[in-house]
């Protein structure tokens, strides 16, 4: 059984409750629908009643569309969040990443103009920094900017966003400049999406969302979509990633899917990976709020998240390892053999526990490379224990 290292108070809880009974009873057949849709999972009744309530961006300020609560409130709005299905890359794109990132580094211009629409849901944001030949070496990017009279020309390709059909802006990380080292001359724009000289593609690939390719070619940008200085991106971008490797989503998705797994009759052979994995799971939500409560706190999180977005996310492959080696439990709509009593959940037809679990299979394996990649975040992790050895040496 989970043990907080904090306890919540009365509110907070009032605020999951109310998440919870919005997204569970109010959406329940929308996300069932969104669950399958393709090629992107979106609910727009989830996403607008989360904006309309202020949920989406709890933890911003009230004149930016917040409610001026902490970043715990956010991380209960996304743990509920995934552990009711929802689908979770717009939120994450639009508020975690590109609004905290203006939140951190934007102009009071750039902040009144995008972050209210941004949390009340009127607005989607795409992230664009990886490349065909930059990922986990981002700082290796070739996208760059040019200095174009009081504005900028932007060229180059950024793939693996998702959604970005339906997204107005993207936040883009560009080289302007050749600095000290690979990690200076990097800025970050707010690029409009239906612009001059921008082209968007999908590409076929294994994840429930369809991924995009966008190419920009000498895509002109005002004076006005550089966030932060230019040339010193770097620190921001990691600091926005911190809140997306906090872990709560990827561990709220291990927890439901093995949640749904574990209403099948399961074969006995299953039985000790599902009790390591409930005990494994227990672990994961303690690391992940521990990282949340760091950075409510203002300390540095980033080998914390490291671990925690390591771990959470290994933790839904090995659900959907568990999900497949079972699999003869709910494949077909014949053999399903429900534990509980009743008839098996459908809806359009469809029994809803076994398509979701089929989804798994394809969305775990991308869950450990988005917002990066396992191996990257060990390195991260042993990095920071190296410098604690040396410290102490
Ligand atoms: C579901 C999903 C959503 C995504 N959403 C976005 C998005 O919205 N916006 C965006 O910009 N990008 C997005 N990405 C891209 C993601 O950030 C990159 O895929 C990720 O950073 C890895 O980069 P890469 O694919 O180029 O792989 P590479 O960096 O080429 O890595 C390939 C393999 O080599 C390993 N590797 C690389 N370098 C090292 C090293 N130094 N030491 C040890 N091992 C190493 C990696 O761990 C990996 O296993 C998304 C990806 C996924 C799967």
């Amino acid at each position: 059984m989970f043990t907080a290292p904090f306890t919540f108070t009365s509110e907070q809880e009032r605020l999951r409750e109310d998440v919870r009974t919005f997204l569970r009873v109010d959406c329940r057949e929308d996300l069932v629908r969104t669950r399958r849709a393709r090629p992107w999972r979106h609910s727009d009744l989830a996403y607008r009643g989360l904006g309309e309530r202020g949920w989406l961006a709890p933890d911003w300020p009230a004149e930016y569309g917040g409610l001026g609560l902490s970043i715990v409130e956010s991380a209960i709005v996304a743990e509920e969040m995934a552990l009711a299905g929802v689908p979770d890359s717009a939120r994450v794109n639009t508020v975690d990443n590109a609004g905290s990132t203006l939140l951190a580094a934007g102009t009071a211009e750039q902040k009144a103009e995008f972050m209210p629409p941004m949390a009340a849901a009127e607005r989607l944001f795409v992230v664009l920094y990886s490349e065909p030949e930059a990922g986990s070496d981002l700082a290796s990017l070739s996208t760059r900017a040019t200095r174009d009279g009081d504005g900028w020309r932007l060229t180059g390709e950024k793939i693996w966003n998702v959604g970005a059909f339906k997204a107005d802006y993207g936040v883009c990380l560009a080289r302007t400049s050749e600095g000290r080292s690979k990690y200076a001359g990097l800025s970050l724009f707010l690029v409009p999406l239906r612009a001059e000289g921008v082209r968007i593609a999908e590409v076929a690939g294994f994840n429930p969302e369809t991924f995009n390719r966008i190419v920009f070619d000498d895509a002109p940008l005002t004076a006005s979509a550089l966030v932060g200085a230019e040339g010193d991106a770097w620190q921001i971008v990691n600091e926005a990633l911190a809140v997306e490797r906090t872990g709560v989503y990827f561990y709220g998705h291990a927890q439901r899917w093995l949640t749904l797994l574990t209403g099948f009759e399961l074969p006995p052979r299953a039985m000790p990976e599902v009790d390591r994995l409930r005990s494994d799971l227990s672990a994961a939500r303690l690391l992940t709020w521990r990282c949340v409560d760091l950075l409510a706190r203002g300390e540095d999180a980033t080998a914390a998240a490291a671990a925690a977005k390591w771990w959470t996310s290994e933790l839904t492959a090995r659900v959907a390892a568990l999900v497949w080696s079972v699999r003869e439990v709910f494949s077909g709509t014949e053999t399903i053999t429900p534990r509980w009593e009743g008839s098996v959940e459908r809806i359009d037809g469809l029994p809803t526990a076994g398509v979701e679990l089929g989804v798994s299979l394809s969305e775990a394996p991308g869950l450990t490379v988005a917002g990066g990649t396992s191996e990257m975040m060990l390195e991260t992790v042993s990095a920071a224990l190296l410098d604690d050895a040396e410290a102490v040496i």
